[in-house]
């Protein structure tokens, strides 16, 4: 991969290099004539390359980097039983030979058999992960607390990546994407009106923010929600961890009013398909040879084609960069949802 020339200081912060960085920013012709509206073009964070990729791994990089710091030699994470940010998680402490356990919530009311056996559940296995499953958040905290208990007794100090990585340290992997994404476009030559991505724990968003806001781009961020039809929680996450690192960057606040949010994409909840979700899947598939996911991508991509065909982008947006957060081994995990009988 070339090497690009990025502009923010994160010297630092403690980091360990996992992900095959810089990723790949590619045009998308064919999505792009067959819709008719702006030139969209890909950030491949698909591509990342630990255990099948995703987003998570930018924000590893800074969340282990604090743990090695802390001399910590286990791991925790939690996450949803299909989780990409426990299969990650996974990946960097097997790749760092640190001790992982992992707590899965069980609250997707997904009755496919390979929902609880496939896709990521199976990866977490093959990475070594212990994986405690659990039904709602209070049985997660629970859990979390006696292994935490445990594995401090037994002299493995434990450091606990939350759910999704998602406070200012692994926020920080997307301030770096950020500064990718500029340093990207500079070399192409050309400006992106739009970037538009699956928004779930904030971290994303926030790091984008908040790396945009120091660059001084006027690059917008929509954040598709894929957790709830209320944008509210979400946009109150973005500004606690938008402040807290455009404080450590030097960089002016991020206005509310850059906190966009779409959650007109989600259907009946988190994890739950929807026909616009499989179209998506299926459309990227075809016409790109690019995998999206059912759970994060697949409803991004179906929020960015939807208001391509309603109208719903701001007239001036002549091209989007769609921001691939990864989470292709839940396509294995959605077998039924995602067959049409052809
Ligand atoms: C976690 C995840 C997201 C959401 O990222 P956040 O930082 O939690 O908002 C998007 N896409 C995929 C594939 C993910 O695994």
């Amino acid at each position: 991969m070339d090497r690009v020339n990025t502009m923010i200081d994160l010297t630092a912060y403690p980091r360990v290099a996992l992900g095959h960085l810089p990723t790949p920013l590619e045009p998308l012709p064919r999505l792009s004539a067959t819709l008719g509206g702006p030139e969209i073009w890909i950030k491949r964070d698909d591509c990342t390359g630990l255990a099948g990729g995703g987003n998570k791994t930018r924000k590893l990089e800074f969340l282990m980097g604090d743990a090695l710091n802390r001399v910590a030699e286990s791991v925790i994470t939690v996450g949803a039983l299909q989780s990409n940010h426990v299969r990650q998680t996974a990946a960097a402490a097997a790749r760092l030979g640190l001790h992982c356990e992992v707590v899965l919530t069980d609250k997707v009311d997904h009755r496919e058999d390979a929902y609880r056996t496939s896709g990521n559940v199976l990866l977490d296995d093959l990475l070594g992960a212990y994986v405690h499953v659990v039904k709602d958040g209070a049985a997660s905290d629970a859990k979390v607390a006696e292994v935490r208990e445990r594995l401090r007794a037994e002299n493995r100090p434990p450091y606990v990546v939350p759910i999704g990585g998602s406070n200012w340290v692994g926020a920080i992997g997307y301030v770096n994407c950020a500064d990718e994404i500029e340093a990207q476009a500079r070399q192409l030559d050309l400006r992106f009106d739009l970037i538009v991505h699956a928004s779930s724990s904030a971290g994303t968003q926030s790091g984008l923010l908040a790396g945009l806001q120091a660059l001084r781009s006027r690059t917008q961020v929509l954040g598709v929600n894929v957790d709830s039809k209320d944008p509210a929680p979400l946009v109150t996450r973005i500004e606690t961890l938008t402040g807290a690192l455009t404080g450590r960057l030097g960089a002016p606040e991020v206005a509310v009013e850059r906190i966009r949010i779409n959650s007109d994409y989600i259907g009946s909840g988190y994890g739950q398909p929807t026909p616009e979700m499989v179209e998506a899947v299926r459309m990227v598939s075809e016409f790109e040879g690019i995998l999206l996911d059912p759970v994060y991508t697949g409803k991004a991509m179906s929020a960015l084609i939807g208001l391509i065909r309603t109208g719903g982008l701001d007239s001036r947006t002549r091209r989007v960069l769609f921001l691939h957060t990864g989470g292709y081994p839940g396509l294995f995990a959605y077998t039924e949802a995602l067959r049409t009988g052809r």
